[in-house]
Parts: C-alpha cells; sequence; structure tokens
C-alpha cells in the first residue's frame, strides 16, 4: 500500500511549505511546486509521487527518484474487541533517512473509531524520561525524540489504513509515548502542519497536547499562534502525593504549575483539562477530591477522571463508589468532572496499561499512558 522508505532521498513528509519551497529551487524547479507538493502530501494524503496528478509527470518521476516520502512502518496490529486499533510501529529507517544518528525505535499510535468521528493517540518520543511511576513508557527512559516526519506519519498512516471508514471529524491527541513539551520543536513543526486548514486541517479544537507539567514548556506553548488545546496530568491532590508518583512535580510542583495555568491564555472557546488517574487507596479520598476542587477554583477547567486499569504495576483498581463520590465533589464545587473509562483494554490500549511483549520477547515498547479516548 505504501512505497518502500527510500534511505538516501530527502524525506518530505513533515515538511513545511517553506522547506518544500527550498527543496525544489535547489531541485532548479518553479518554487510554487512546493506548495502543490504541500497540499499533496497533507491535504490529499499522497504517499506516493505518481498520485501526485496536480504535478507534471515529468516532476512526478524526478520526485520519486530524487525524494521520498517515509511513512512508520508497521510491525504489528491488534484489534479491540470495542474496534479499537493498536499499532505497534518501526521508526528505524525514517528516523535513518533525516539522522544517520537517530537510534532505531518502535512506538504506538492508536485509532478509536466511534459513532462520528475517530481519535488518533500518537506518540512524540520513543520512551519517556519524566519517569511517572503508573506509566509503564518510564521504564524504558528516554530511547530518543521523534521527528516532525515521524510524528506527522502516524496520524497519516492511522487515517490512510482505515480510509473507508472515516467519519467526518478527526480528533488528534498527544498522549502516547513520551512528554511532547520536551520535544518542542519537533510537537510544534508536525502541529503547524496537522493544524493547518491548507494542510491535514485538523482542527485546534480536536486535537490535545497532555503534558505531565513541563512548566517552560506550557508558557512557550501558550504564545504559539497555532496551537491544540492543552491538557495537564495532574493526578495528586498534594506535593507530597505528587512526588511519590511524578518525581517531575519536585521540579516543577503543584502551586507552581497552577500558577502557569492561571496564566496561560486560553482562547474564548478553550479550557483546561485536568487528568487524573484515579489509584485506588492512593489519590481517591474525598480529601483529594476536596483539595483537587481547591487547586483548580480559578481556572477554566474540565477535569477527567480516569479510574486505574489492573496492570503490571502495583496500583490497586478504585472501588467504584470513590470513583463516583470524586465526581461528585468535584461537580459540587462547581469543577466539570467526567470519568472516563479506557477503551481498548483487551490489547493493552489504554490508560496506563502495559503494551507490548512483543516477538522480540521482551518490553518491546510501552504503555499509551494516558489514552482516555471518549474524552475529546
Ligand atoms: S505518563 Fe507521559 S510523561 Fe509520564 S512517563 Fe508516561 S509517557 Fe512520560
Amino acid at each position: 500500500m505504501f512505497p518502500e522508505m527510500a534511505r538516501n532521498p530527502l524525506n518530505l513528509l513533515g515538511k513545511s511549505p517553506e522547506e518544500l519551497r527550498a527543496f525544489l529551487q535547489d531541485m532548479g524547479e518553479p518554487t510554487y511546486r512546493g506548495r502543490q507538493i504541500y497540499h499533496a502530501l497533507y491535504a490529499e494524503r499522497r504517499s506516493n509521487f505518481g498520485a501526485m496528478t496536480n504535478l507534471p509527470a515529468a516532476l512526478r518521476e524526478r520526485l520519486a527518484r530524487e525524494a521520498a516520502i517515509d511513512l512508520p512502518k508497521i510491525v504489528r496490529t491488534y484489534r479491540s474487541d470495542d474496534g479499537t486499533l493498536r499499532y505497534v510501529l518501526s521508526l528505524g529507517t525514517a528516523a535513518e533517512s533525516e539522522n544517520p544518528n537517530t537510534k532505531t525505535a518502535t512506538i504506538e499510535t492508536v485509532f478509536m473509531p466511534e459513532e462520528n468521528r475517530q481519535t488518533i493517540c500518537i506518540s512524540t518520543q520513543a520512551g519517556c524520561s519524566v519517569d511517572c511511576h503508573f506509566c509503564l513508557t518510564a521504564t524504558l527512559g528516554l530511547i530518543r525524540n521523534l521527528t516532525a516526519s515521524e510524528i506527522i506519519g502516524q496520524v497519516v498512516l492511522a487515517l490512510e489504513l482505515n480510509r473507508d471508514a472515516l467519519k467526518p471529524q478527526t480528533n488528534v491527541v498527544l498522549m502516547g509515548q513520551g512528554e511532547p513539551l520536551l520535544n518542542y520543536e519537533a510537537v510544534l513543526a508536525a502541529l503547524r502542519i496537522l493544524l493547518d486548514p491548507n494542510g491535514m486541517a485538523i482542527s485546534p479544537k480536536h486535537t490535545t497536547l497532555s503534558t505531565s507539567g513541563i512548566i517552560p514548556g506550557i508558557e512557550k506553548l501558550g504564545l504559539e499562534k497555532v496551537r491544540p488545546k492543552l491538557a495537564i496530568s495532574l493526578n495528586a491532590s498534594s506535593n507530597e502525593q505528587r512526588d511519590k508518583i511524578m518525581p517531575i512535580n519536585r521540579k516543577y510542583p503543584i502551586e507552581k504549575l497552577i500558577e502557569a495555568c492561571e496564566r496561560y491564555p486560553l482562547r474564548t472557546w478553550e479550557h483546561l483539562t485536568f487528568e487524573y488517574v484515579l489509584l485506588g487507596g492512593f489519590n481517591d479520598s474525598a480529601q483529594d477530591a476536596r483539595r483537587v476542587a481547591r487547586l483548580l477554583a480559578n481556572l477554566r477547567v474540565k477535569v477527567n477522571l480516569i479510574p486505574w486499569n489492573p496492570g503490571e504495576l502495583p496500583f490497586e483498581k478504585p472501588d467504584p463508589s470513590r470513583v463516583e463520590e470524586f465526581r461528585r465533589i468535584l461537580t459540587e464545587k462547581d469543577v466539570r468532572a467526567f470519568v472516563r473509562y479506557s477503551r481498548g483494554q483487551d490489547v493493552m490500549a489504554a490508560c496506563g496499561q502495559l503494551a507490548l511483549l512483543e516477538s522480540t520477547g521482551g518490553l518491546g515498547s510501552s504503555t499509551l499512558s494516558q489514552i482516555s479516548p471518549a474524552t475529546f
């Protein structure tokens, strides 16, 4: 279905209009062809040059020799009973064509079909350095940052593979492997294409970046002209508690994080999302709920409560009555709160679950740590 990935030719996937224009100029071709390639690549999702019928045949042939469109390679696909698809993708060749020093990597992308839309959850790093204790990606450490091409390639690939079943709306959530704000430049380069009405044309209202709370990244993102919605992974009601499960909290403690959120320039239609994984007996008490309500009192927010999925890590599933009580307390304090049950649990595509034990025989990749697909 997709062309073989080339080693030497320049990979055009992930390139901006300016970069494509410069590439065409270097080829001695008219620079306006760059805009046409941009349209074919992203608006029409052409994954081989032969199908770019808006270009003259001679240029198509030349591009096929001198450039490439490198999509991630599918290693394995898992299909859940609820229709969720989890793709295990290999990025080795795509990365090598851009930077011979980058390591090969395996990541995951999840496609969740719903009645009138699909949600695609993508990874931004292979592994992660943030070390949240409820997340198995953390056990890998950081393998490497993904390139803009690899980030956007996950969306293109997931849409292509499900081309015949696509619904009118596509949501993209940056909640797979990695901390997006620690791979800032590549993530933003990919988002500028994803959110460009002349590019992939995904609405900023339907795109969510989830962070563990990297304050400098949050501040930088707030200044961007083009940006997705922002979600913060909170998961605790006090510093003492958060330090225990999210060591990043020692660097960016809760009060500083909340202050950064209060300064964040929300657009008129926008709210912040706070994700709160409920770990039974750890952070799910009524007192926790009251503390969370106090923390968020001055923010325009929505809270997603995500009951912990039983898995390999030593946390308990919360009691359903405590989940409901938590939600009720937040709602009573005027904090909008929703309980989100993850989909795709039988293929380990759900929040906080152990991901693949691949054919390599070990922990070949990791968990999609933050999925709450009904959310977006
Ligand atoms: S939850 Fe997110 S930020 Fe934390 S270790 Fe997992 S992937 Fe990294």
